[in-house]
């Protein structure tokens, strides 16, 4: 890293080395041929997509939980096809109850394991009708809506205790609207996604980054935050902002709030622990959500048969430190627009992103609206600059 740079020589400032600003980095370098500054508060590149090998294992762990790429949108692939290859991974999740495991989201094999049957697809409704039984009245939050969906067992064992768990708020405190799709598979469908695209990069999604921010045109100052050396940046650069929008403004109209998940790292003396990426722990009596074992990423890659690393995953509130998830509330959503009509009214200026946006996106969603913002607004705005 460079301190000594000339910060205000910088057309284009980019806070974050996410996937955001990372993408438009290399659309501006690229495409415009201008020099852009990319600053990164954190040590390492790739934001929350970070991954790195495990000194002890040399298996690839996913610092900020597991992500898996998936995308049915074909500009998005080709995309970021360019900067790396992906394996042919496909994500399915196992959901454990009472120290068993279950096919997640719930499926034919899950109803039949879970109640001892041996339905075929076209008695699944019959049998759930049965289960259910007839509500008194239309459901009036998450927990009388799922149990309307999926009766009362199957709700407790993998539904109930897991919200409590993973957003500390009673089901019965949430809204109807948030369960109200029919969560289960009447067929023995086991893929998470139905994506066309998935999979995980070969290298890495560190590889990823380090190609997409590659280009000469691009300087990259880690270990710094924007707002510790904004005063020596150009006064009429182009600001493209990835961080939280609350932040940006001084937090002047209040705090957005989010939740945040830590992660415990072991490594375990065995080739596999789990059998599975993702495990879910929806129990009272397990303290984390998730185990992650990352070996099962990369069945392409010769990793050691004596150990394996696996990471559990707790969900807390956010002290403003690592954010992860917004949380959906009216406050939030108040919030949220007075600080875009703000941020609305600065020139040269664009905030974006899931910490900028308040908003969860999906990774290729996020490169999405970095395509869209360049397309839509930093290339129109440099094409009228040349030619005032
Ligand atoms: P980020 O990745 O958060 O990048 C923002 C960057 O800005 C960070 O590096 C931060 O350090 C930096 N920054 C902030 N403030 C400052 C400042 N003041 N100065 C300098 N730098 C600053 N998506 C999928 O498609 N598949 C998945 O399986 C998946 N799993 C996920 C699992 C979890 C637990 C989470 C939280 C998200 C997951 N996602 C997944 C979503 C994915 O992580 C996001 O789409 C993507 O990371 C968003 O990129 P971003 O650039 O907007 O934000």
């Amino acid at each position: 890293m460079n301190r000594n740079i000339d910060l205000d020589s910088f057309p284009y400032v980019i806070v974050g080395s996410g996937l955001l600003g990372s993408v438009l980095a290399e659309q501006i370098a690229s495409q415009l041929d201008r020099q852009v500054l990319v600053i990164e508060k954190r040590e390492h590149i790739g934001g929350n997509c970070y991954s790195e090998e495990d000194g002890e294992t040399g298996i690839e762990c996913h610092r900020y939980g597991t992500h898996i790429f998936h995308t049915a949108n074909e500009k998005v692939w080709n995309y970021i096809n360019r900067f790396t290859t992906f394996n042919t991974y496909r994500h399915q999740v196992l959901t454990s109850c009472k120290g068993r495991m279950y096919q997640f989201p719930i499926n034919l094999e899950t109803i039949n394991t879970f109640y001892n049957v041996n339905l075929r697809p076209y008695e699944v409704d019959a049998f759930m009708a049965r289960v259910r039984g007839s509500a008194e009245r239309p459901p009036a939050n998450f927990e009388e809506q799922a149990i309307a969906l999926l009766g009362p067992d199957l709700y407790e064992a993998f539904f109930k205790y897991y919200t409590f768990k993973q957003w500390q708020l009673d089901p019965r405190d949430l809204p109807a609207s948030i369960f109200n799709r029919l969560p289960f598979r009447k067929n023995y469908n086991e893929n998470y996604f139905f994506d066309q695209w998935q999979g995980i990069p070969q290298k890495g999604y560190t590889h990823l980054f380090n190609r997409l921010l590659s280009h000469k045109n691009i300087t990259l100052l880690l270990d710094t935050d924007y707002f510790d050396i904004r005063h020596r940046l150009a006064r009429n650069c182009t600001l493209i902002y990835s961080g939280p929008i609350d932040r940006f403004f001084d937090y002047s109209l209040g705090r957005l709030s989010w939740r945040t998940l830590r992660f415990e790292k072991e490594v375990i003396p065995m080739e596999d622990y789990q059998g599975n990426a993702v495990i879910n722990f929806p129990e009272s009596d397990i303290p984390y959500t998730r185990i992650h074992e990352p070996r099962h990423l990369h069945l392409e890659r010769d990793y050691p048969t004596d150990k394996t690393v696996i990471l559990r995953e707790y969900s807390l509130p956010d002290n403003g430190d690592a954010p992860f998830y917004p949380i959906p509330s009216e406050a939030n959503h108040r919030l949220l627009t007075q600080y875009r009509a703000l941020a609305e009214k600065l020139p040269r200026t664009y905030i974006g992103g899931r910490l900028g946006d308040y908003k969860y996106y999906d990774m290729d969603q996020t490169i999405h609206r970095a395509l869209e913002l360049f397309e839509q607004s930093i290339l129109p705005a440099s094409n009228a600059d040349q030619h005032a």
